[in-house]
C-alpha cells in the first residue's frame, strides 16, 4: 500500500492510474478504523480495479467547540489495517497542503444542510462538501463510497453530485453495528461503561419504530411521541428525533416508502447520530 502526504503526489498517482486505463473507488473517512470502515472499503475493492482510502481529519468541518483537537488517531494502525484490506493508496495530506492560508472558497449545498445535524452544526456540511469536491478532483474516482450512518451527508453528496453534474457514482454501504446493536463510530470510545449503556436507547427507538411501523402505524406526530419518551427514559438529551423523506430530509406526517427516522442525541459530552430506514428490509 501506497501512503500519499500531498495532494500534488494524489494527482499524479492518479493521473497515472487513468493512463493505465484502471477504475478508481475513494473511501473518504477521518481514521481511526472500525468495522464500519473496513466494510466500505470492501465494497469499494468489489467495484474498482484500484481503491483510494482518504484518512483526514477535515478541520473545516468541526465548530469551535466541537472535538477537533481530541479526535481519536491512530496512524499506524488505520496504515495496517488499509493495507490488509488490500487499499492500494492511503492518502493521508498535513491540512496546511489542503488549505494553504490563502484558501477562500466552500462548497455549500443549501436547504438539505439547514435542517436535522445542520442546525446544530453550522458550517458542518460547508466543510465536508468542500473536502469532498477536493478528494474528487484530486482523485477523480469513478466511485466513491460512504456510509449511510452518516445518512444526511450521503443526501448532501448526492445532491452535490447531481447540482455539479460529477461523473462519480456514490455508492451508499449499510450501517455496520456493534453486536448490541450501536453504530460503529470513531467516537464510541469516549463513552464510559453506562454511557455506552445508555447510548443503546438509539438502537431502541429503532426497533420500536420498527415495530410499530410493521403493525401499520403511519402517523409520524404519534411515533414521535412514542420516540422521544423512550429516548427521555435515557441518560442522554435529545437533540432531534425526526422523521423525514430520504431524500428531500423533510419531514413526513404520514409515513411511508423512504420515511427515515434520524436521531441525535448526546451522552455526557460525546454527540451520537444514528438513523433506520423504517421500511426498508433489516
Ligand atoms: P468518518 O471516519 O467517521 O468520517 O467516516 C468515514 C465514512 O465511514 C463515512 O462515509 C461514514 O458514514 C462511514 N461510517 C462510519 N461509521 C459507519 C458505520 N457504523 N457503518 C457504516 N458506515 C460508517
Amino acid at each position: 500500500m501506497e501512503i500519499i502526504r500531498t495532494p500534488a503526489e494524489m494527482t499524479a498517482w492518479a493521473n497515472r492510474a487513468l493512463a493505465a486505463r484502471e477504475t478508481i473507488a475513494l473511501v473518504p473517512t477521518m481514521g481511526s478504523f472500525h468495522e464500519g470502515h473496513l466494510r466500505l472499503m470492501r465494497k469499494a475493492r468489489e467495484r474498482a480495479g484500484r481503491t483510494v482510502v482518504s484518512l483526514f481529519v477535515n478541520p473545516i468541518q468541526f465548530g469551535a467547540s466541537e472535538d477537533l483537537g481530541r479526535y481519536p488517531r491512530d496512524f499506524p494502525r488505520d496504515c495496517q489495517l488499509a493495507e490488509a484490506e488490500g487499499v492500494d493508496v492511503l492518502f493521508a495530506p498535513e491540512a496546511q497542503t489542503m488549505y494553504p492560508p490563502e484558501a477562500s472558497t466552500r462548497v455549500i449545498v443549501s436547504g438539505l444542510t439547514d435542517v436535522l445535524c445542520g442546525r446544530s452544526r453550522p458550517g458542518h456540511f460547508a466543510g465536508v462538501t468542500t473536502v469532498v469536491a477536493k478528494l474528487f478532483h484530486l482523485i477523480k474516482p469513478h466511485f466513491a463510497v460512504f456510509g449511510e450512518k452518516d445518512f444526511q451527508q450521503l443526501a448532501v453528496i448526492r445532491r452535490m453530485v447531481a447540482d455539479l453534474n460529477w461523473d462519480v457514482e456514490i455508492i451508499g454501504h449499510p450501517i455496520v453495528r456493534e453486536v448490541d446493536g450501536l453504530a460503529m463510530s470513531s467516537r464510541n470510545i469516549y463513552l464510559s461503561v453506562p454511557e455506552r449503556q445508555a447510548a443503546l436507547c438509539l438502537f431502541k427507538a429503532i426497533g420500536q419504530a420498527r415495530k410499530r411501523v410493521r403493525a401499520g402505524l403511519v402517523e409520524a406526530t404519534l411515533l414521535l411521541r412514542e420516540i422521544e419518551e423512550l429516548l427521555q427514559q435515557a441518560a442522554v438529551t435529545v437533540e432531534y428525533a425526526s422523521l423525514v423523506d430520504q431524500t428531500t430530509l423533510q419531514p413526513q406526517a404520514v409515513l411511508g416508502k423512504g420515511t427515515v427516522l434520524a436521531l441525535a442525541v448526546k451522552v455526557g459530552a460525546t454527540r451520537l447520530i444514528d438513523n433506520d430506514n423504517l421500511f426498508e428490509e433489516g
